[in-house]
Parts: structure tokens; C-alpha cells; sequence
């Protein structure tokens, strides 16, 4: 059977740029504004000829003012729920934050294989530097990435399939 992958993490950190990567398609609203995806998004892919179908969704938020949060976020639970596997991103140009956390919380709970990826490294010159505060949440490989340059990505992706 096909396992599934769900990108996981806080809205703005590159899910929806990824997920259109990964899946070649413009699928995935790509936008500078928070909580433009609503609901989960998914797309059947192929990679050294291993199937898996990826979704995305719109982030775990903890701004409590936004009256669609908890709806978003009900999605994006209901996402780790079902998938076997878990692409948790974060912003490595932001660091970690609070809303990292909670999304560690959550993950911790809900017992799913994780890869740690940090987006927006744009290249190799600031990568160290990039990844140093993320060391913090003491897991053993943190995955560089840039979904919109590339960096990074095939090294991912053959991690991913190798291991589905
Ligand atoms: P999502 O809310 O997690 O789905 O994030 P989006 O994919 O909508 O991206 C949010 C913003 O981050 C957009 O303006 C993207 O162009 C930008 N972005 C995504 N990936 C990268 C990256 O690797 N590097 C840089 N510099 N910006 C990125
Ligand atoms: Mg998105």
C-alpha cells in the first residue's frame, strides 16, 4: 500500500512551496500570508520509483485570534493522524519558535516517524549558522532544505523513499 507523507509545521514556513515541488504541480496555494491553506491537500507521487501520497496542510498556528485557526488545525491533526511518515518544517531564516514547539508537543504525542527539515536554507554559505538554534530540539538529523531553490531537496527526497 501507498504510505503516506504529511508536511507538517507552522503557516509561512514553505509546506505548500514543497509540496508543489515535490509533486510538480502549482496545486498548493503558495502565499506570503498565513493560513492560506485550509483544508489537506493531497497528490500521489513517485520517487526512485517508490509511490507515496504526500499531503499538505495549512500549519498548526497558536494565533488566537484568527477565528479560522482551529479549523486548520483540526485539519492538520486529522493529517498526522493518518500518515506514516511526518515532514515537519521549519523556517530557518525565522529559527525556532514558540509555534515550533507546540508542533514538537503534538508530534511527541502522536508518535510518528519525523524528519526534521529546516526550509529556506537558500544555500550552502549560511547553512551552519541557519541550523545552530535548531539543534536545540535534540534530534539526531536535521534535514537543510530550500523548497524554492532546491537545495537540499534530492538529498531528502532519496532519504524519503529509502526509508517508505
Ligand atoms: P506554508 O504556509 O507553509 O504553506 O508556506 P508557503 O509555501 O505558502 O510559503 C510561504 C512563503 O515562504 C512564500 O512567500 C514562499 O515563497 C516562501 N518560501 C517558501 N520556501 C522558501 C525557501 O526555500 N526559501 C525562501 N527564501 N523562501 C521560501
Ligand atoms: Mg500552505
Amino acid at each position: 500500500s501507498c504510505p503516506i507523507v504529511a508536511l507538517v509545521g507552522r503557516p509561512n514556513v514553505g509546506k505548500s512551496t514543497l509540496f508543489n515541488r515535490i509533486t510538480k504541480s502549482r496545486n498548493a496555494l503558495v502565499d506570503p500570508t498565513p493560513g492560506v491553506t485550509r483544508d489537506r491537500q493531497y497528490e500521489r507521487v513517485v520517487w526512485n520509483n517508490r509511490a507515496m501520497i504526500l499531503v499538505d496542510t495549512g500549519g498548526i498556528d497558536d494565533n488566537p485570534e484568527d477565528v479560522l485557526v482551529p479549523h486548520i488545525r483540526d485539519q492538520a491533526l486529522a493529517a498526522i493522524e493518518e500518515a506514516d511518515i511526518v515532514l515537519f518544517l521549519m523556517d530557518g531564516r525565522e529559527g525556532l519558535t514558540p509555534a515550533d514547539y507546540e508542533v514538537v508537543d503534538i508530534l511527541r504525542r502522536a508518535k510518528k516517524p519525523v524528519y526534521h527539515v529546516i526550509n529556506k536554507i537558500d544555500g550552502p554559505e549560511k547553512e551552519l549558522e541557519l541550523l545552530c538554534p535548531f539543534y536545540e530540539l535534540g534530534v539526531e538529523t536535521l534535514w537543510s532544505l530550500s523548497a524554492d531553490h532546491t537545495f537540499g531537496f534530492n538529498t531528502l527526497m532519496d532519504a524519503l523513499s529509502e526509508t517508505i
